[in-house]
């Protein structure tokens, strides 16, 4: 069984009942908080990719970055 996303051998079943890696597992679009001000984060892009911008910006410029 391969995972539905990267084809790398499966280990969990995702909420769609699709064969997933673990890789992916926690990988959904569940926002962190902001580090500065503990609202939760938005995902922007910039020219260095995506990261994490805080919601309060520009009053706020709370980032955190994608791995
Ligand atoms: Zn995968
Ligand atoms: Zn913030």
């Amino acid at each position: 069984m391969n995972c539905s996303v990267c084809g790398k051998p499966a280990t969990i079943y995702n909420k769609s009942g699709l064969p997933s890696c673990s890789s992916h597992a926690k990988k959904t679009t569940e926002a962190p908080l902001c580090p500065k001000c503990k609202v939760p984060m938005k995902l922007r892009e910039s020219k260095y990719g995506k990261f994490w911008g805080c919601t309060a910006f520009p009053m706020c410029d709370g980032v955190v970055k994608i791995r």
